[in-house]
This record gives C-alpha cells, sequence and structure tokens, in this order.
C-alpha cells in the first residue's frame, strides 16, 4: 500500500543572511528541504545495519534519490535528492528494511547513539532496543526534538565529546546513567533498570523547566540540587579523580577489535559504496561520519574510503554548503578540499569550512573555522562557526592562493 507519508512541515527557504535554527531535526518520515531536494534521515536501529539493511538502503537511494549518502555527527544515514513524488515509495522500500517507526513523533525520540566499540553481551544492544521501546511508548516524557542519548559501555569511552542529554556508561562495577556534565547519576546493572533510569532523569529535566518552547539541553540544569537519591550516587572514579578520567580522542580509521573503521570524504558516499560496503558485513555507524565494518579484519580495497590515520581530509570537516543547502552563502567542499591539499601534513588540528554561522557539519569549536558570510569568508581560531572573527572577507582564492600560507 502506498500512503502519503509525509508528517509535518517540509521546510523550504531562500539564501537568507541568518541561520535559520529548525530546532529539529530531519528523520525519514519527516524529511527536510534542502537545495538538492529532501533529505531522509534514517536512524538505524542500535546503531547497526544488517548487512541487508545497507544492501537496501543503496538501492533505494538510486531508485528514489540522488544516490549520493551522507552520515550524519548524530550517528544516522541521510539520503539526498528525494522528490516529493518519489518519497512514499522510499518509505515503503525502507519499512520492509525495518528502518520505519511507527510515526515521525516516533522517529523523533529515538535519538540513540551507540558506541559502535560494543562486544556481544556487553548489554549495549540490548539497552539499546529496550530504551527505544520505552522512549516510544506513550507515557514517555514529550522532550525537545534535540534530545538525545548516547550508550557508551566500551571501558574506553569514544562518546564523551559527542553532544547529547543522558549518557549511558561502563562504570567499574556497573552501568552510570547521568544527565550531560552531571557528575553525579544512577548506577543500574540491567537493561530494564537503566532504561528506566533514563525515564526518570527525562521526567525530572522537564518538571525542572528544563523544556522552553519546545527547546533545552540537559547541560542546562547541571547544578540542580533536586535530583532524587537514586540519582546522586557519587562513583567511585569521580571520589578518587575529581573528575572524569581522560578518554581516547576520536577513533582513526583502521583495525580495530571489532572490525575495520572507515571514513568517506565530508561524511559521503556513492550508493555503489556502501552496497560494496555491505558485502563485507553487518554495518555500525558512529558520529565520527565513518562505519565500522563488522568482523573485518583487512582494509576494504573500494574507491573513494578513507583507510589511512594520517589522511588530511579526516581533519577537515565542511557541511553540504552551495548549491545543496539553501542557507549557504558559499560552496565549502571544494575550498575544503583545495585547502587539504595545500596544508597535507602542516594540518594537524581541525579546519571546519561551514557555508553559514549555524555550523551544522560541527556544532563545537575547532582550531580553525572559516565561515562563509554574504561578504565572504570569515576566519576563526578556536571557536564556533558563529565566533569572533579574527579576520573576514576573505575569498576562497584568496585562501587557496595566498592565505594558505598562513593557515593553520
Ligand atoms: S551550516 Fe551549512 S548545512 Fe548548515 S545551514 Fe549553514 S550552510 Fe546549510
Amino acid at each position: 500500500m502506498t500512503t502519503s507519508i509525509v508528517q509535518g512541515p517540509i521546510v523550504q527557504g531562500p539564501i537568507v543572511q541568518g541561520p535559520i535554527v529548525q530546532g529539529w531535526c530531519p528523520g525519514a518520515l519527516r524529511p527536510m528541504q534542502s537545495g538538492d531536494g529532501l533529505v531522509v534521515r534514517i536512524r538505524p536501529r542500535a546503531g547497526r545495519l544488517t548487512a541487508d539493511q545497507a544492501r537496501g538502503i543503496a538501492r533505494l537511494a538510486r531508485l528514489h534519490g540522488s544516490g549520493l549518502i551522507d552520515l550524519s555527527n548524530r550517528a544516522n544515514v541521510q539520503l539526498r535528492g528525494v522528490t516529493e513524488a518519489s518519497h512514499p515509495a522510499l518509505i515503503e522500500g525502507l519499512r520492509a528494511l525495518d528502518l520505519i517507526d511507527t510515526d515521525a513523533a516516533d522517529e523523533a525520540r529515538r535519538n540513540i547513539i551507540v558506541s559502535p566499540f560494543w562486544t556481544e553481551g556487553d548489554g549495549t544492544q540490548e539497552i539499546a532496543l529496550v530504551l527505544a521501546k520505552v522512549l516510544t511508548s506513550p507515557e514517555a516524557p514529550v522532550l525537545p526534538g534535540k534530545f538525545g542519548y548516547s550508550i557508551d559501555l566500551a571501558k574506553l569511552s569514544t562518546l564523551r565529546t559527542t553532544s547529547v542529554d543522558i549518557r549511558i556508561e561502563w562504570h567499574l562495577s556497573g552501568w552510570l546513567v547521568r544527565g550531560e556534565s552531571f557528575v553525579t547519576g544512577a548506577m543500574v546493572n540491567t537493561a530494564d533498570a537503566a532504561a528506566s533510569a533514563v525515564v526518570e532523569l527525562a521526567e525530572w529535566f522537564v518538571a525542572n523547566g528544563g523544556v522552553e518552547g519546545g527547546r533545552g539541553r540537559m547541560a542546562r540544569l547541571w547544578q540542580s540540587e533536586s535530583l532524587n537519591a537514586r540519582h546522586n550516587r557519587l562513583p567511585q572514579r569521580f571520589q578518587e579523580g575529581g573528575a572524569m578520567s581522560v578518554f581516547a580522542q576520536q577513533p582513526t580509521p583502521g583495525t580495530h577489535t571489532q572490525g575495520q573503521l572507515v571514513g568517506f570524504e565530508f561524511g559521503q558516499m556513492q550508493a555503489e559504496t556502501l552496497a560494496a560496503l555491505a558485502d563485507l558485513g553487518p554495518l555500525r555507524v558512529t558520529p565520527w561520519r565513518m562505519l565500522l565494518i563488522e568482523g573485518a579484519t583487512d582494509a576494504p580495497q573500494i574507491p573513494g574510503l578513507i583507510t589511512r590515520a594520517d589522511d588530511p581530509m579526516l581533519r577537515v570537516i565542511a557541511c553540504t554548503g552551495a548549491p545543496g543547502c539553501l542557507q549557504a552563502h558559499a560552496a565549502t567542499r571544494p575550498l575544503a578540499r583545495a585547502l587539504a591539499a595545500k596544508l597535507a601534513a602542516k594540518l594537524t588540528e581541525t579546519l571546519h569550512v561551514s557555508g553559514c554561522a549555524k555550523g551544522c557539519a560541527h556544532p563545537g569549536p575547532a582550531a580553525l573555522t572559516l565561515t562563509a558570510t554574504p561578504a565572504g569568508f570569515a576566519l576563526i581560531r578556536g571557536g564556533t562557526a558563529s565566533g569572533t572573527p579574527a579576520r573576514s572577507g576573505l575569498s576562497a582564492s584568496d585562501l587557496t592562493e595566498t592565505l594558505f600560507r598562513e593557515l593553520p
């Protein structure tokens, strides 16, 4: 059966001076209009695509979209170039692959990022499935569209710098459920207990005024003393060290215990690449715009992958930019690509090129950010895309022909 599946508004808009903050993320059932068509965001269950699902997504991306596939910093998979006419058939295809929720509201609530370094039996998959069920039940608290969760049960946390609101982490004798930036949390040992502690924390967030105008983040409430006793456990590691241990930097491509981690230029690939990866095994999605090929022991020989940790393209982040994004003031990726080639080994920290001050591709600070404005690029050191520029009015050709010598 084919039905009209687009739920909620498809946002359209002209190129504007200031970025439009939507306050919600696109989904599959609630896609977002972009300069190259609808962006349809798929949320893989428990952060994993079976080989059949990945192959199916690749086929549907070619059939109903432009064939371009993005990986998002929310560990989701986005199909680009979908049209309003092709969207219903795409949703039916994705539903057959068990990748579609009951409705757009359930889809928006299932905002769970899973560490790709989980191991069989460590509780990650079980918690992810129970949590998704609880969050989409009719009794679940109504939370802002961007409210999210991480499940990070490997002994070395890799999601600590990923923006979420409630974290479930490995912690000595069990799992710790805590709000973002909170130093106390609830210790739990079962998936059900973890999910119920998450819901309690989310209900507390709502009761304490965390939601304002449909928005709000947990970190803003971190100094509150009104948490109940269950969530006020001061874990041993905090007691010993005073603060959380320092954890690993963003993982790099290559061999890991769980498989091969591979990157993509700007986190984007063609459908053919995804289909070829699916032939190697199930895929775990990550918030670093990389995929982990489960169980693979050798670096895949597929064109278009980043497989080396020293590849300068790993340190360059660029959003869609013009013409793909309606809000962009300039193209971003050609400039980012050219600067990466010129700077090569000199580029040791993150360079972020943003089509506007919104900074979608990298909301946090970067060593160097180039933000497109109506009056050229602004150069920001150590800040975000909306930070105070050290220089402004720069053209892309100035940057690639002469100014690159003064960077980073
Ligand atoms: S940051 Fe880039 S992708 Fe985001 S709205 Fe601005 S131009 Fe578009």
